[in-house]
């Protein structure tokens, strides 16, 4: 239908505009900072307009989910080249499939995880790209490494010749206001920062900030904002 495909890219022209002020209020580039569609529980006639509204870049949480509507988008929409990021938790029996499928993983956070994603991805000769998800909030619950161990898992990867870190990522805890998230964000950017100083300056990425928050993630150095409310509507969970 014309008028929801207007209205979707006329909400997605609007949160470019966000991101490239915002961008801009912080002396950089809008160009830098990509925008990552979170589409899950979007259906993909939906995903389809949005792809056909320039969007490349696809936010999945499950493996499952994700390979579902991959296989219907290819048959939709063989020749655009979108790239689907895994942003939720990788389960160990999920790499495999995660491999042939996900541009990036943004969720590593451990040391037998990322010696698996080599060691499967090394089968299909491809080089998988990936975040550190790094844990910045007090909540036991949450997945994502300690700072403190941030490090050490750089280095016992090193060698890995099949995954390739990019950068970093967080999902902070939800707070109420978003200003509250300034200095988490600013946190993941100090923990990049520093590693650009021990000579990782591989770690470009600061996957960060979501619908609520993205211009204040931006702000703080985001390179890649994960956005699905704000662009679809309210998920019915
Ligand atoms: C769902 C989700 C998002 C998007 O959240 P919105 O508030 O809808 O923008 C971003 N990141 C992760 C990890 C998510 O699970």
């Amino acid at each position: 239908m014309p008028k929801a495909e207007n209205s979707l890219s006329n909400t997605i022209g609007n949160i470019y505009r966000k991101l490239s002020h915002a961008a801009m209020r912080a002396g950089r580039q809008p160009d830098e900072v990509t925008l990552l569609a979170v589409t899950k529980k979007v259906n993909t006639q939906i995903i389809d307009e949005a792809i056909n509204c320039g969007l490349r870049d696809l936010g999945e949480n499950y493996v499952q989910e994700a390979s579902n509507k991959i296989s219907t988008l290819t048959q939709l929409c063989p020749f655009t080249n979108t790239r689907w990021h895994l942003i939720g938790h990788l389960q160990k029996n999920k790499v495999r499939s995660a491999v042939k499928l996900f541009s990036v993983i943004h969720t590593v956070d451990s040391y037998e995880l990322a010696l698996l994603i080599d060691k499967e991805a090394k089968k299909i000769q491809k080089v998988q790209k990936a975040l550190i998800q790094v844990k910045l909030s007090k909540e036991d619950t949450k997945h994502g490494i300690d700072e403190s161990e941030l490090l050490n898992l750089i280095k016992d990867t090193a060698g890995f010749e099949n995954l390739q870190f990019e950068g970093l990522m967080t999902i902070p805890e939800y707070l109420p206001e978003s200003q509250l998230m300034r200095p988490v964000y600013g946190k993941l950017r100090f923990l990049r920062d520093t590693l650009h100083e021990l000579g990782y300056q591989h770690f470009k990425e600061l996957s960060m900030g979501m619908s609520d928050d993205f211009e204040i993630a931006i702000e703080e150095g985001a390179t890649i904002v994960r956005v699905g409310s704000a662009i679809f509507g309210q998920r019915i969970n």
